[in-house]
């Protein structure tokens, strides 16, 4: 919406009407540049696709906690313990550090956020390769199904956060 109120022709200063296309005196273009800046300045909230992305954080967090129960209830005697299951215990501490970093960020809408998450979804996509050539003695189906999902899944974020305008428009501070 837009207040009306008196504007200057930016090219001959004559006082005008906001709203006003061509100025009657110069009979220029008239550019509204302190609204154009104020586009720039003002950041998208943080909704649609992003709000999605922190949803699915929230629920990261929430797996990898049950996973952490899971093992300290049943246990898994030092027996079990493959490079596998060693390696993800490991990498989902790492990974639940960062999901806690990535939703704190988000609502900062800092410049930099994006490149980060994009770093870490690629570190993600490092940590699935590693699992999977550890992973030699599951069940090989199951684990391609669900390896192939997870990297579409990843990639089609790295995209939005890469090209996405609304990415671009949010954070900017
Ligand atoms: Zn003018």
């Amino acid at each position: 919406m837009k207040e009306s109120h008196m504007i200057e022709c930016p090219w001959c200063e004559a006082k005008l009407e906001s709203g006003i296309k061509h100025c009657p005196k110069c009979e220029n273009e008239i550019i509204d540049f302190d609204s154009r800046q104020n586009e720039i300045v003002e950041s998208s909230p943080v909704g649609g696709l992003l709000m999605l992305y922190a949803a699915t954080c929230v629920i990261s967090i929430f797996l990898i906690m049950y996973n952490y129960v899971v093992i300290l209830r049943y246990g898994i005697s030092v027996h079990n313990w493959t490079s596998y299951s060693a390696f993800i215990a490991i990498y989902n501490f790492i990974h639940l550090f960062i999901l806690i970093v990535t939703i704190l960020l988000i609502f900062k809408k800092r410049k930099f956020v994006p490149k980060l998450i994009v770093g870490f979804e690629v570190l993600n996509l490092v940590s699935l390769a590693i699992s999977y050539f550890l992973a030699n003695d599951l069940p090989q189906k199951a684990l391609i199904m669900g390896a192939t999902i997870k990297v579409v899944w990843l990639c089609l974020w790295i995209c939005y956060f890469l090209f996405s305008k609304r990415v671009k428009q949010t954070f900017i501070h």
